[in-house]
């Protein structure tokens, strides 16, 4: 029989009405704001009235450091929360909504694969319930109120060349990286250089996934720092009067998305920060909802352990409150392969040795995250080439730790496939988790960066030029210093090297950059080129992306 594609397997799925996956947690029809008939936002009185309710166990999903033969962080989400509902537990899962630009590109989907998958796939893909426009437009607000403030005379004294807020996008365009804005006389502006991000790159959007509600959205918004006076003070979004506007803009998009699995599992799918610049995980409104209204409520977090679970754990979890009951490492036997050595073009062979290396990485994030007082477990996600006894190297390495890590079929098989991952996610979840951040709020702000080197890197070092610890020490001086890092490196390595895979150890981590993002709060470490407006490739999807003639989207998957 032919596999069939993610696209076909989504299509082919039987879609239940909104309110019956809604009914699941108890969310009455009075409280959907329906958009189709397969998504629909929840209501904000609704929420609000859910506040002092208990809540149920948080699991997170997380991975090896991810290599070009792909994990399955999503899939495994999807897998263990329609497990969880097959062994008749009330479970809900929570994902990031996609980038629209990337899908024109190269990359896949967003909404996981095979029998695992979240409905309705092209949807959540493209322009879904809008939320990605909005915070576009409320972000591009906030720029036009600074070249219009410029223009009429630049009460606040800002700097024209030290505004740090550009303009985003939700497209890959390498033309729209560096421009030139005000070009054209007197009667366009103030012409100075600036560029754009790629909207999922916005602040707009990390306040929007970190924010508890409304006020505390205008808030977060207030405090963006948009640019610096010739005498290096900060002007913030707040002295232009823009928080108020933008968060017109935002109201609907931060009430949570609810859609369905292949299985009808309710899932919310809301917000989608970059997983570098930002913290990669999904809103914190979402989040809670969900663990209102489930007994366990499964997510994800982007790239790896060492970057996307410690931002998961060190931002959203910190500064919410949130304490995980546990955490899922997904591996695959091919990535333990290319840790071990191996080429991609020589996955097909079996090579037991090499799995036995590659463990060395997860190995670390094992170690890792239970640093963080997190019960683990990992899902070996099978792909039909994995022999028996490269699956038994990881299980066995794993097993050396005192870690069970299982097999799952959930791709092929829906959640049935996990559901031995599922129990073992409900017993890790009765056991003792003692969450806490892997360091405090009131330690320097490079004492973090290095703190977080050392002991989720296990690098020796990490250099800076003096501007860059200058530019941390001033940010301290004024105020910002009890701010988590967000670490922005590659998410290929441990190390800063996107070619060294397995466990490096020695290596020393380059911290080249520091930005400040005052109203998602956090400080940003770059340590590498990190992108935030991608571009396309020589030849994207979108020249076979097409509808056909019965109106169906071809060649997006
Ligand atoms: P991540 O969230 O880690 O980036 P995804 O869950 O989005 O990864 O999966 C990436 C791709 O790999 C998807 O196209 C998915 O269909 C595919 N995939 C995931 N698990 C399997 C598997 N067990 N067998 C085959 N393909 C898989
Ligand atoms: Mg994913």
């Amino acid at each position: 029989m032919a596999v069939r594609t993610d696209i076909e397997i989504a299509r082919a799925a039987e879609k239940r009405p909104i309110p019956e996956i809604a009914a699941k947690l108890d969310i009455p029809e009075a409280a959907l704001i329906p958009h189709g008939r397969d998504k629909a936002k929840i209501e904000a009185d609704f929420l609000a009235g859910l506040r002092d309710r208990p809540m149920g166990r948080l699991i997170l999903v997380t991975a090896v450091n991810p290599t070009p033969a792909g994990e399955g962080k999503t899939t495994t989400t999807v897998g263990l929360g329609d497990a969880l509902a097959h062994l008749g537990h009330r479970a809900a899962i929570c994902l990031r909504e996609a980038s629209l630009g990337p899908n024109f590109g190269m990359k896949g989907g967003a909404a996981g694969g095979g029998l695992s998958q979240v409905l309705p796939m092209e949807d959540i893909n493209l322009h879904f319930t809008g939320d990605f426009h909005a915070i576009t437009a409320a972000h591009n607000l906030l720029a036009a109120m600074i070249d219009n403030h410029l223009h009429w005379g630049n009460a606040l004294q800002i700097d024209p060349r030290r505004i740090v807020w550009r303009r985003v996008m939700d497209m890959n365009d390498r033309a729209l990286r560096e421009v030139v804005v005000g070009l054209g006389g007197a009667a366009n502006g103030v012409p100075r250089q600036t560029g754009f991000d790629i909207t999922v790159a916005s602040e707009v959007m990390a306040c929007l996934c970190l924010a508890e509600d409304l006020a505390d959205l205008q808030d977060r918004l207030g405090r963006i720092v948009v640019a610096y006076r010739a005498d290096k003070t900060a002007v913030t979004c707040r002295e232009l009067g823009a928080d108020g506007a933008m968060v017109v803009l935002l109201k609907d998009a931060l009430q949570p998305n609810l859609v369905q699995t292949i299985a009808h599992t309710p899932a919310f799918v809301h917000g989608g920060p970059f997983a570098n610049i930002a913290h990669g995980c999904n809103s914190v409104i979402a989040t809670k909802t969900a663990l209102r209204l489930a007994d366990y409520v499964v997510t994800e977090a982007g790239f790896g352990a060492d970057l996307g679970a410690e931002k998961f754990f060190d931002i959203k979890c910190r500064k919410a409150g949130l304490a995980p009951a546990a955490a899922v490492i997904v591996a695959t036997v091919r990535a333990m392969k290319m840790h071990g050595g191996v080429a991609r073009e020589d996955l097909g062979r079996e090579d037991v040795g090499a799995v036995q290396r590659g463990c060395a990485n997860l190995a670390r994030h094992i170690a890792n995250t239970r640093g963080f007082g997190v019960p683990v477990v990992v899902a070996i996600n099978a792909f039909d080439a994995d022999t028996p006894a490269e699956v038994a190297a990881i299980v066995d390495a794993a097993a050396g730790l005192g870690v069970s890590a299982i097999p799952c079929r959930h791709w092929s098989e829906g959640g049935p496939g996990a559901a031995d991952l599922a129990r073992k996610v409900v017993e890790l979840c009765d056991t003792d988790s003692r969450f806490a951040p892997l360091y405090p709020d009131d330690i320097g702000l490079f004492d973090k960066i290095e703190t977080i080197a050392r002991r989720i890197y296990h690098a020796e070092a990490v250099t800076a030029d003096k501007a860059v610890l200058a530019q941390l020490a001033a940010w301290e001086a004024a105020g910002h210093g009890s701010l988590p890092i967000c670490m922005a490196k590659t998410q290929y390595s441990f190390s800063a090297d996107p070619a060294l895979r397995g466990a490096p150890t020695g290596h020393v981590i380059p911290l080249r950059e520091v930005r400040l993002a005052a109203g998602a709060g956090f400080v940003v470490a770059i340590c590498g080129e990190i992108m935030t407006m991608p571009g396309l490739p020589r030849h994207p999807a979108a020249e076979t992306i097409r509808l056909d003639a019965a109106g169906e989207i071809q060649g997006l998957f």
